[in-house]
């Protein structure tokens, strides 16, 4: 009897196409690609594997993972550990993937690992979403605040966090941070969490914090990897008058946070292309001469003395030259705050699934975020008395 496959993508985040089963004596192999959906881009996978009248015997997976040179970064998969667990289980990193070249020049991306159970799910990385959210402000014992400051073109509460609500005479120093701008970036919400419960733990309350967790959250919840997703990409779509819903709707929170605060510093959190693994990095605005913009090179370089070696980039503060889809002036969040409240902004990328030959699990993200809201802590300090008044 040959063991039958059910493949399930509309588990929660789900993303992923089964392309075929191989059944043999002691091996079972699953081919599944990852699905484009509104992108013009893939990366994102999510899906659950059921595997019914299995022999004992056949207990390992062979994962491979088709047409991934399609994908933002996909290859070579030997950067890239992708996440598994059993139902209801933790999520656990798979070892390191195999670039299989086929004669064609083209190549799977192949993963193998032990079939430890009748079902088992994967992700390109450690799933994150409301629940983690709802868990964040539950733990935070009142710290965090949560509200919702509108509803999605597709119905979904779009959701801000707020540590104190500032007020009209705008004491406080402000920070904004946003994550989930591009859906699938995980990585990037894992840091953020770890930001937030470090600022919780420590019970901060000289600054004003506002963020939005789950910015993208029509294509979170539908398993949209949402890098350059269309009508706009959401990260290129903050002109003065925005060109999505869901950016009308932060432009105008960011609003009634500058009027009750005193906007400081905006962070947003990303993920690079699938396989980059040189450690934590940040974008840099420019100024008017094309170089990076002072001050937020200075948060930059703060940061960075903050994250421990084996995860901080070498190269770390830096200038986007990539080519854009959307050119100017389709505004991304850091270069819209830089611009329009003219303070230091930076955009983060956390690697996915390492950083050189350093493995990031869950706690290690955590870790880099919290080690970043030391740095904020740390920095309001001298910052707040070199440049605002009446802080204390
Ligand atoms: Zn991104």
């Amino acid at each position: 009897m040959q063991t039958n496959v059910i493949f399930d993508n509309k588990i929660p985040y789900g993303n992923g196409i089964l392309v075929g089963v191989e059944n043999k004596k002691k091996w079972l192999e699953v081919a599944v690609t990852p699905e484009a959906l509104n992108a013009p881009e893939s990366l994102w996978f999510c899906f659950r594997l059921k595997f019914k009248n299995r022999p004992e015997t056949q207990n390992r997976l062979r994962l491979v993972v088709k047409y991934f040179y399609n994908s933002l970064g996909g290859l070579p998969a030997e950067k890239i550990n992708p996440v598994t667990r059993i139902a209801k289980g933790d999520w656990q990193r798979l070892s390191a993937g195999k670039t299989v070249p086929l004669p064609d020049g083209r190549a799977d991306a192949v993963w193998e690992t032990d079939i430890i159970a009748d079902s088992m799910d994967f992700a390109f990385c450690f799933p994150y979403g409301s629940q983690e959210v709802d868990g964040l402000v539950k733990k935070s014992k009142g710290y965090f605040k949560k509200d919702i400051i509108g509803v999605s073109p597709e119905g979904r509460d779009i959701v801000r966090l707020s540590n104190n609500y500032g007020d009209e005479n705008a004491k406080l120093p402000g920070i904004y941070l946003v994550a989930r701008q591009h859906s699938g970036e995980t990585s990037g919400s894992w840091a953020l969490h770890g930001f937030l419960a470090r600022l919780a733990e420590r019970k901060a309350q000289a600054m004003t914090v506002w963020c939005l967790p789950l910015t993208n959250i029509d294509g979170i919840e539908k398993g949209y990897y949402g890098k350059d997703n269309f009508p706009i990409d959401i990260n290129r779509a903050w002109g003065a008058l925005p060109m999505r819903y869901e950016n009308l709707v932060f432009q105008r929170d960011i609003e009634r946070w500058a009027g009750r605060s005193r906007p400081l510093l905006a962070l947003d959190f990303h993920s690079p292309c699938g396989c980059e693994a040189d450690g934590v990095y940040c974008f840099i605005p420019k100024n008017g001469k094309g170089t990076a913009d002072k001050i937020s090179s200075e948060w930059s370089e703060h940061f960075e003395k903050s994250i421990s070696a084996d995860f901080a980039s070498g190269e770390f503060g830096k200038v986007a030259n990539y080519p854009s889809r959307w050119e100017e002036p389709c505004l991304s969040y850091y270069k819209f705050m830089n611009k329009f409240y003219k303070i230091p902004a930076l955009s983060f990328e956390f690697p996915y699934s390492r950083s050189m030959e350093n493995i990031l699990e869950k706690r290690n993200y955590l870790e880099i975020g919290g080690s970043m809201a030391d740095a904020v802590l740390d920095r309001l300090k001298t910052v707040v008395k070199n440049t605002m008044v009446n802080y204390e």
